[in-house]
This record gives C-alpha cells, structure tokens and sequence, in this order.
C-alpha cells in the first residue's frame, strides 16, 4: 500500500480514537504531547490534520502518519505500518521505505494492534502518585476512602487515557491487575468514569471460590466504601458491577462459579435507573444460581 493511499483513506479521527483521544465537537481535544489544562489540540478531519497551539509544545503541526510517529516514538517507517495496521490491513512494502527494512518486516508475524500493557507495573506507580497529590488526597477524603484499607492510585497525566483519575485496579481470577478505572477528579463538566481500552477484570477482584454471600453493588465507589465497612466485609464478599448496565459476561462467569452462594445483595442507587437496573439484574442472576435468592438495597433512597 503506498503512503498517499495510506494518508486517502486513514482518517485523523481513527488515529486518535486508537489512543483514546476524543476532540470535542469543536475538533479541539487535550494535546497528549504536553500537559495541556485547556484543549490546545486542533483536528482539521478534512486534511487529517493536527496543530497544537500551545507554545511550550513541540508537537507543532503534522498529519496523521506524523501524530502515529510522535506517539509510538520508532520512526516513520513503524509509523506507517501501524497506520496500516489501523486500516486493517497486512504491513507490505510500502513506497519510498528502505526496501531491505520493509521485507524483514513484512515476513514478520503482525504485531497485534492493541499493545498489551504490563497494568501491575503501571498500576504500582500511579499508586505512588496519590500520597503525593494534594488534589487527589482531598479527592478520595471527600468520599471518604481511604488508601490505608484499599487499593488506589493517582493519574495525573503520565498515563494518557485516564488523566486526573482516581485509579482502581480491575482483576482477573489469579487476582492480577488487568485493566483499570479511573474516576475523575475534576469537575469541569467533561466524563466522569473511564476505563482503559479493552475493559477486563474485576473490582475487587474474583470473589472467593468459598463465597456465601454477594453483595453486587452499581459502582467501583459503591464497592469501595462497602470493602472498608468492616462488619460488612467480614460478613460478604463485594463486587463492582460497571454501572446500571454493566453486568458482563465476566462477572457472570464468576458468579456461575460460586458453588455454595447462598444470598445475593443488589447494592443499586436508589433512583430509576438503580430500580431498572436491579430488577433486571435479578432476572439474570436467577438464571445464572439457578433460582438463588437475591434482595435488593437501595442504600441511597
Ligand atoms: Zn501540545
């Protein structure tokens, strides 16, 4: 595929929606090139273009083969075979490349498009950033959790797709950090809750494989404050359901696995939507425990 026919059918918007960056209806959007409060970052999507306006970063303008080299930081030659990659089609000897380079890749398996990312590493870092972030102190005293009995960490702006976030791990059954979630701090209007891309994982984690009480809450928050209640978790295992349609065939999987469940809670908001959502939540874990009891606690009604 040649760099021209590259550069005719990848839009910038593709480019930017693989790294997470959505500009807003202005085709503004955060520069992920410097650490940018206000959007500074400008998308032109009839040239596939970007600018950055800021004056202390050094993105400056380019196109979207230029923005994939930017991020990736290998050269031009790698950036046009994620572009590739981004359209779906096999890296091939691409006009204008080192011929010799080019081939060695291409009789190369392709690599995967989404890079697997090491989260316990990252997590274990942002996990230092919240003793240091004043802000993000404030944050979690003020919905009264706490670092002493949970797992938290801070993202200011280290790692892109979740900037100013409170950060919860999500964990697979060997009780491994998988993904995560991020809460904003920030109160400026935009989205509240993210997750990294290709959502897994579970918050807390599994539930005990002895588990005979579930208590199911609406959010990772919920869940959170019901884990430093002691007298509850003592008494209940607790896990985070992703909002009021958020029970994934993951969690199923995990719930069908508790053998000796005896009594399920459905920990919902006490709104509408909590009262929508936990009914339909009680229809499909009936089916899951073959006819297990489940009751529900609308603990903000
Ligand atoms: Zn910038």
């Amino acid at each position: 595929m040649e760099i021209q026919e590259i550069k005719q059918q990848l839009t910038i918007q593709t480019v930017l929606h693989h790294y997470g960056i959505t500009p807003d209806k202005n085709n503004m959007a955060q520069c992920p090139f410097h650490n940018d409060k206000t959007p500074s970052f400008q998308i032109y999507p009839k040239s596939n273009t970007y600018c950055c306006f800021s004056s202390n970063c050094s993105a400056g303008t380019g196109d979207q083969i230029q923005f994939i080299e930017l991020q990736e930081k290998h050269g031009k030659h790698q950036a046009i075979l994620k572009a590739q990659e981004l359209l779906g089609v096999q890296p091939e000897n691409t006009n204008g490349i080192d011929k010799g380079e080019s081939q060695k890749t291409s009789s190369a398996k392709p690599k995967p498009i989404e890079q697997e990312h090491d989260y316990e590493q990252i997590f274990t870092k942002l996990q230092q950033n919240i003793r240091k972030s004043p802000d993000a102190k404030q944050y979690i005293k003020k919905r009264n959790l706490t670092t002493d009995s949970l797992e938290l960490g801070y993202n200011a702006s280290g790692y892109r797709d979740l900037r100013n976030c409170i950060i919860f791990p999500l964990k697979d059954k060997h009780n491994k950090v998988v993904s995560m979630y991020g809460r904003s701090i920030t109160n400026n209007g935009t989205a509240k809750h993210y997750y990294t891309k290709n959502r897994k994982g579970l918050y807390p984690g599994y539930p005990k494989p002895d588990t005979r009480k579930l208590i199911l809450t609406e959010s990772i928050i919920d869940a959170a404050t019901l884990l430093q209640e002691e007298s509850i978790s003592q008494e209940y295992e607790v896990l985070a359901l992703y909002g009021t349609n958020g029970l994934t065939p993951e969690h199923k999987g995990a719930i069908r696995n508790l053998k000796h469940l005896k009594e399920i809670v459905l920990w919902m908001d006490g709104d509408r939507a909590g009262e929508k959502a936990a009914e339909k939540y009680r229809e499909s874990i009936t089916q899951l425990t073959c006819g297990e009891q489940s009751r529900t606690i609308n603990p903000k009604s």
